[in-house]
């Protein structure tokens, strides 16, 4: 068996389990041994019952000192308990609906049992604990699993895989292994998934995580090398640009302009970082750089994450710069306009292209553009896909991000002179005023979008489902529609999916709908102006940096603002900070820090070297660590064969690069 066979080729893995397992994206045997576990539990060192208390989940050793007795059973209900006893004092074991449980248990065996202890009347009892065999599992790992895959069966379907994997290796030899501290593929996983002692997957963990960083190093540093990039003149440009707006640039924006005219009119590769919190103005910025290179006759690519972004680009850069010499390019356009476009290219009457990251795949690069422009991309590898390009020659590359990339992770990613932050706001923009609503208050709110509306404003409503979900319990946008469609005459839906979207878009901008109700497609970049309300429905379901991003939606003209986090929730920590914060960098670092604690490893993303195991704010010693190894090594011609390898592993490894 090999990494790259079907999971229906490991033994247990029926087609029902595999296609389960796809639905987490796990397709391949070798994207199975690396759901990596969240944590850990050590069955080594078990509880005394006496110690636990009402409420305390925990693992005890014990014995089965009275037998099984049925409590009820009728139809589909069922209950039956039993007596255990770690030596020193007993416990009542109760397993609700679980009848094929009940052979299981017979005076005399011992078991390790794992729950939650409650009261039920006065007395103290665990119900339906996890069993474990004794000796079976020192360590056990949990793992994140999905409807239709229990956290037993994955863990014997990746036991299952480790056994019968012929080998597995990546890019580290075993010289590399053994000059550094990180350990051979085959070893570490089983570690990671087997360990015997907590030392074990400890060490593991960090290999794997050094490893991360050690590429993503590699990858980083390969990028700013080169000195042959285009020359675009710049002589000129920034006065001719600013003629052509209706407003005055912001401070931030003049610096940061001037910055990428002194990088691009040289032959090094631009790698600028251009961070600007939601509403800096960072679309103009990019503008001007496009702006210069189309002047000198060079072609220039902006892509953003969706299409309604793409469009809103492109009607700003045409409003902006004329309806000549810029091309939208759509996902679907059929092979008749794409060599339409690909003439007009070569004839040289187009010369931006805006679309989104699928132009990656549209081939463009080999009319080797000059410039690319990445706009909200939180995903380090596309962008520094892109900025590789597949032409021969280097690009300048712009990637623009509003709050994603926290300075800690962005010192990391670029140097400290290739960073414009745009720190000031236009002048016209006021203070969004965000306050916690309970589900309760609801009507209240409702009556003030009524006012709002009055006064021709906008609202949005963000719902984190699309559908109602009898499994989870949050607010859908078809329901809310269903409900809101009566109070409010002018309202409408938009998801990911549905096909009219960006016409919906297109209404909502025109002001022929009042109140926009819609999952967080919109959550990047849109700008309608007239738009002053969002409300945020089950907001304790967002991340963070998700949640600024939405509110960043609203605030964009100079008419006072809300945001409405509704939510049951109140003392949410992350509520409460996007309560009394709007700086979206103290809210990124935030984010970071409060995903990084509590998972010891999070879910990686397939075909990303980015540092989606390890986190650079709480692995920050291992992070110096592989930068030593990186920075000291690179230029070693006994260990330029790995280095390589991460390089070449990356770029040609088209078909996993994960777009959003
Ligand atoms: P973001 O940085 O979030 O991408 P945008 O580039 O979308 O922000 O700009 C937000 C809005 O602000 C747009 O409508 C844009 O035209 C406007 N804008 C940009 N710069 C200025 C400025 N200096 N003065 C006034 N409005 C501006
Ligand atoms: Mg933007």
């Amino acid at each position: 068996m090999k990494e790259q066979d079907l999971l229906t080729a490991v033994s247990g893995i029926g087609k029902k389990s595999a296609s389960a397992l796809a639905k987490m994206n796990i397709e391949t045997v070798g994207d199975l041994i690396r759901n990596y576990p969240f944590k850990y539990v050590d069955l080594s060192i078990p509880k005394n019952i006496e110690d636990l208390d009402n409420g305390d989940t925990g693992l005890i050793k014990a014995e089965v000192v009275r037998n099984p007795k049925w409590i009820k059973r009728y139809g589909k209900t069922s209950i039956f308990s039993f007596h255990v006893s770690d030596g020193i004092k007993d416990l009542e074991v109760t397993y609700f609906n679980m009848p094929y449980m009940y052979q299981k248990f017979h005076v005399g065996d011992e078991y390790l049992f794992m729950g939650r202890i409650g009261l039920y009347g006065n007395r103290k009892q665990m119900a339906n604990p996890s069993l474990f065999n004794v000796g079976q599992y020192s360590i056990l790992p949990f793992y994140h699993t999905c409807k239709g895959i229990s956290q037993t069966n994955m863990r014997k379907f990746i036991r299952n895989a480790l056994e019968e994997l012929e080998s597995v290796s990546d890019e580290f030899t075993p010289e590399f292994c053994s000059r550094f501290p990180i350990m051979d593929l085959s070893d570490e996983l089983r570690k990671i998934h087997m360990p015997n002692v907590s030392r074990d997957y400890e060490n593991a963990v960090k290999s794997a995580k050094m490893k991360e960083f050690i590429r993503m190093l590699t990858v980083t540093r390969s990028l700013s090398t080169g000195n042959d990039a285009d020359i675009i003149p710049t002589d000129q440009t920034i006065s001719e640009f600013k003629k052509l707006l209706s407003f005055e640039l912001t401070n931030a924006q003049e610096k940061a302009i001037k910055e990428i005219a002194s990088d691009i009119s040289r032959p090094k590769p631009m790698n600028r970082l251009l961070q600007g919190d939601v509403g800096s103005g960072k679309t103009v910025v990019a503008l001007y750089a496009m702006y210069a290179a189309a002047r000198c006759g060079k072609l220039s690519i902006l892509m953003a994450p969706t299409q309604i972004l793409s469009e809103q680009h492109y009607n700003t850069a045409v409003n902006i710069l004329g309806d000549t010499g810029i091309a939208l390019v759509k996902g679907n356009m059929s092979e008749k306009e794409v060599s339409e476009l690909e003439r007009k290219i070569i004839k040289g009457t187009v010369r931006m292209l805006i679309g989104t990251h699928a132009l990656l795949y549209r081939d463009l690069s080999r009319f080797e553009p000059s410039l690319i422009v990445i706009d909200e991309q939180h995903r380090f590898g596309v962008a520094q896909r892109a900025a590789l390009g597949s032409g021969n020659k280097s690009l300048h590359t712009l990637i623009m991000s509003a709050t994603p990339i926290p300075r800690s992770l962005a010192l990391i990613l670029y140097n400290r002179s290739s960073i414009t932050v745009l720190d000031e706001l236009p002048k016209n923009r006021k203070e969004i005023k965000t306050y916690i609503v309970s589900d309760s208050k609801r009507n209240d709110m409702y009556g003030f979008i009524r006012d709002h509306i009055d006064k021709s404003e906008q609202a949005y409503i963000v719902a984190p489902l699309i559908e109602d979900n009898p499994d989870l319990n949050a607010r859908s946008v078809l329901s809310l529609y269903d409900e809101l469609h009566k109070i409010f005459d002018r309202t409408e839906v938009i998801y990911g999916s549905n096909r009219n979207k960006d016409e919906i878009m297109e209404r909502f901008k025109n002001g022929e709908i009042d109140v926009l109700i819609s999952t967080t497609v919109i959550e990047v970049g849109v700008d309608v102006p007239n738009a002053t309300i969002m409300v945020i429905e089950n907001a304790e379901r967002f991340g963070l940096s998700q949640l600024h991003q939405l509110r960043g939606r609203v605030g964009r003209g100079s008419k006072e603002s809300f945001c409405f986090l509704v939510s049951n929730d109140r003392n949410n920590e992350r509520l409460k900070i996007i309560k009394e914060s709007s700086d979206g960098f103290y809210i990124a670092e935030k984010d970071l820090e409060l995903r990084g604690t509590g998972d010891i490893i999070g879910q990686r993303q397939s075909g990303e070297p980015g540092a989606a195991m390890a986190n650079i704010i709480a692995d920050a010693d291992l992070f110096r660590q592989a930068e030593k190894i990186v920075d000291e090594n690179m230029d070693d011609a006994g260990l330029k064969n790995v280095f390589d390898a991460i390089i070449h592993e990356y770029f040609d490894n088209n078909g996993r690069v994960v777009l959003n």
